[in-house]
């Protein structure tokens, strides 16, 4: 049957979340430490402990939520001296590191051209995928993103919002919002659970037996395509991690966090590897899968007419 519609993840499948995530995450805790004289495994411990409750190293406001704050006066001084220099150092290496993968934007164009929509589907929480995708530009080349629950701004405990006077503004004006619409599913969707595939299958109006699907973790990308019949893509190059990043990134991020967003880096047995029916070594190859289901169904229809 012709591919009518590609659903895509997000991290380690359109851009390299670890290649960003590590050094931003890295460079915000040694803006925390110059601004606060604490040492490093102080600050590493205790934003890790709240990654971990949020279960997402992208909570926008661990600083605030973390036991650091509890060492300052009051939420003003702490935003002023912590928080600005170390969003600042995060957005920037965000900035320098997070990129599409080479072929990503023109496989997606060529998608377009093609008329056929493509939907992302993402464990990542809302606001930070949403955020990923404006910034990239993806959004304008996706039908629709569809995330896990997103964050809700933190408050005190008198009810005061714990939140940055211009960051408040901006989630006002819609700053982060994509132009693509944009779906939160409930958080037991998490794949390998099929039920959000289903859901952008229905919405979409397409079946699955006519839907192409990619993304780097057999288990949960490859896991769920095969389990509504979809045809399975699964993409390789994003599963390549060096052995520095990883141990970088187990310093700053707890197990379950990286889990959520890059699967495939704890995805050690490279024996179900069997189980994709296609592995690409670039995102750009969704095409050549798309043209040659088109070419099969074309030669099915042909040898019924005649
Ligand atoms: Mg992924």
């Amino acid at each position: 049957m012709p591919v009518r519609l590609v659903v895509t993840d997000m991290d380690n499948t359109l851009y390299s979340w670890v290649d960003y995530i590590v050094p931003a995450v890295e460079a915000m805790v040694d803006a925390v430490c110059r601004a606060t004289g604490f040492p490093k495994i102080k600050v590493v411990q205790s934003l890790k402990q709240v990654y971990s409750r949020y279960e997402s190293n992208e909570y926008p406001f661990a600083l605030q939520e973390s036991s650091l704050f509890s060492e300052f006066p009051d939420f003003a001084s702490f935003d002023k001296l912590v928080i600005d220099p170390a969003r600042a150092a995060f957005s920037q290496a965000r900035r320098k590191y997070l990129r599409p993968y080479k072929g990503v934007v023109p496989a997606l164009e060529g998608l377009k051209e093609r008329g056929i929509p493509v939907v992302a589907l993402t464990d990542a929480p809302r606001n930070p995928a949403e955020y990923r995708a404006k910034r990239m530009g993806l959004d304008r080349l996706l039908t629709a993103l569809y995330t896990l629950p997103g964050f809700h701004f933190p408050s005190g405990s008198e009810g005061e919002k714990l939140v940055a006077p211009d960051i408040l503004r901006r989630e006002e004006r819609g700053d982060y919002r994509a132009s693509c619409p944009v779906v939160e599913l409930p958080r037991e969707y998490e794949k390998p659970n099929p039920a959000g595939m289903l859901q952008v299958c229905r919405e979409s109006g397409v079946a699955p037996a006519e839907t192409l699907v990619i993304g780097d973790s057999l288990r949960k990308d490859v896991g769920v395509a095969r389990a509504v019949g979809a045809i399975d893509c699964w993409a390789e190059y994003g599963t390549y991690v060096s052995i520095e990043y990883r141990e970088r990134l187990d310093i700053i991020s707890a197990i379950s966090v990286t889990r959520r967003h890059a699967a495939s880096v704890y995805e050690a047995d490279k024996a179900e590897r069997d189980t994709a029916t296609h592995a690409l070594s670039s995102f750009a190859q969704v095409l050549e899968v798309v043209e040659e289901s088109a070419r099969a169904s074309r030669k099915v229809a042909a040898t019924r007419g005649s």
